[in-house]
């Protein structure tokens, strides 16, 4: 399997003159990373933990979850495997970490929340992934989902430090983390943006409520401002962002991306051919003509409008 992969992967996705964006994999279990790693992909961009925590009485040991984070990094040999810490909540209810009915789920205690409240679940899992790193030496990241405030980010990067953890980031899914993306991005590595959720806090949208339509599109120039004001944040911070959520998988949007300043892009795995395609022919100066088009447009169809006639052209 291992050999399968590395000739399935072709390298970095690359612009028509030559600028890098890594071509990354989300994943959500271990078989499916196995799956992802003979797909042409950089590696895994977003690695959904929760789905070990779901669906049972107690939590994953720190044995259980080491090996299952070491089968994953190995399936991946050199290439970068991202992963997310817990991120589960009122709306993905863990039977050993019950916080009580919330009103509002999606604004109560979830993800990096959920593990400030129970410390000692994200405690072993960083123990965890701590023992498949120096097992491994890969080329391990973990990030924190749902970070919304300076101290978090520092809580969470201090745990990582205090293991030896090499590369330490965090999610960009609400807009407090978007606009003051540089202060939370000091002293830490890398940021991910998470399409979905930023979208929905940006919007006050549920993501779960598909009637809602167009405020649930990334391409809404409130969404756009949003993922420039992190992207300019990072940059400031010199720390590294991609995009995880599900716009990176959008051909057209992810030129958009690579153009506000992103250097990776992580999706379903089935995106990326495409993905990589738009990418090798347009030049990085094209995408950042496409960023400012979509920042310039007054709707998201005129985003998206002005976008694809530059795309064409
Ligand atoms: C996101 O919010 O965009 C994201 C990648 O995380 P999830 O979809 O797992 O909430
Ligand atoms: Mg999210």
């Amino acid at each position: 399997r291992r050999l399968a992969a590395v000739a399935a992967y072709s390298g970095l996705g690359v612009t028509s003159d030559g600028h890098a964006v890594a071509l990354l994999a989300n994943v959500g279990t271990a078989d499916e990373a196995a799956r992802a790693a003979a797909d042409d992909v950089e590696g895994v961009g977003l690695f959904r933990t929760e789905f070990m925590f779901l669906d049972r009485q107690d939590p994953p040991s720190r044995e259980e979850q080491a090996k299952t984070y070491t089968e994953v990094l190995e399936a991946f040999g050199e290439r970068r495997v991202v992963i997310r810490t817990l991120d589960a909540g009122a709306d993905k209810p863990l039977a050993f970490a019950d916080l009580g009915a919330e009103e509002n789920p999606a604004l109560g205690r979830r993800g990096l929340r959920l593990s400030q409240a129970r410390e000692e679940l994200l405690d072993t899992q960083l123990d965890a992934l701590a023992d498949a790193y120096h097992a491994t030496k890969a080329d391990m990241r973990i990030m924190a989902p749902m970070v919304a405030t300076l101290d978090e980010a520092t809580w969470f990067a201090g745990k990582l430090r205090e293991r030896g953890l090499p590369s330490a980031g965090i999610m960009i899914e609400t807009p407090a983390s978007a606009i003051r993306a540089e202060h939370l991005l000091a002293d830490l590595d890398f940021a991910s943006i998470g399409t979905n959720d930023l979208t929905q806090y940006t919007m006050a949208a549920d993501r779960m409520q598909g009637e809602l339509g167009s405020l649930l599109s990334a391409w809404q120039p409130a969404v756009i401002a949003m993922m420039k004001a992190a992207c300019d944040g990072a940059k400031s911070a010199d720390a590294s962002i991609g995009v995880c959520g599900e716009a990176a998988g959008d051909p057209l949007l992810a030129l958009v991306l690579v153009g506000l300043g992103v250097s990776s892009l992580s999706m379903a795995p089935s995106r990326v051919p495409e993905v990589r395609a738009a990418l090798a022919t347009h030049s990085l100066a094209d995408c950042q003509a496409m960023a400012d088009a979509a920042l310039a447009a007054p709707s998201l169809k005129e985003a998206r409008d002005a976008v694809a006639e530059l795309a064409s052209s």
